[in-house]
């Protein structure tokens, strides 16, 4: 798989390291408090192979991605892995522990509260592109931190970060200009519900998203 670091790897399952660098602050003053109070800078993502890349981006996590803990967290809630990835472990994990799926906003606040990087303690374990980009998206929320007043907004900068990413690794991920233009596409129609679901105006989610567009400057 190209020039990308492993770490190790089995027949059904691999270790890889992505690149998160730092993305600006694109949104309102406001929508967070503590913008890139851990700076992003890198991802450990358990995968299968071959990825999964026919599930489209929905308004909800999709099912098999989850975070897997990399180090002891006293502080964030904890569960069995094998309950909800099986398919994504080693034979010896069997006692592996996962954040608690319920618990990413949880852990968005806590990782802030204690001051620890989510790096230090969290890595992503998805077997699908849908899921990475989810995956991707809350590992924003962990490096920023705000009140998720404005949800819209806060969406969307994560929604960027995740995108911004994507492209990042898209040697690895095997992402061409075609499907890059899939997800930013499908993203876009995720923001434009969020607006309108606060009852913001399209002019509105059409300014957000313009500044995903000009952040990205995806031909
Ligand atoms: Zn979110």
């Amino acid at each position: 798989m190209g020039h990308f670091r492993q770490m190790e790897s089995t027949n059904d399952v691999l270790d890889l390291v992505l690149a998160t660098p730092e993305v600006p602050e694109l949104v309102p003053a406001g929508v967070f408090d503590d913008f890139a109070w851990s700076p992003p800078t890198t991802l450990r993502w358990r995968t299968g192979r071959p990825l999964d890349r026919d599930e489209p981006l929905t308004r909800t996590n999709p099912g098999g991605m989850v975070f897997l803990f990399l180090d002891k967290c006293s502080f964030l809630p904890a569960e069995l892995a094998w309950l909800h990835v099986p398919g994504l472990l080693r034979a010896d994990e069997a006692e592996r522990l996962m954040l608690a799926p319920y618990a990413i906003d949880d852990a968005t606040d806590l990782l802030h509260e204690h001051r620890v990087p989510a790096r230090d303690v969290l890595g992503l374990a998805t077997g699908s592109l849908a899921g990475l980009f989810w995956g991707l998206h809350d590992w924003a929320h962990f490096h920023h931190h705000g009140p998720f007043e404005e949800r819209a907004w806060t969406e969307l900068q994560c929604d960027a970060a995740a995108l911004s990413w994507l492209r990042a690794n898209r040697e690895i991920l095997e992402l061409d200009d075609a499907a890059l233009a899939t997800l930013l596409d499908q993203a876009g129609s995720l923001t434009r519900a969020r607006f309108a679901d606060e009852d913001r105006s399209e002019a509105v989610a059409r300014e957000a998203w313009s500044r995903v567009e000009a952040f990205l400057d995806w031909p």
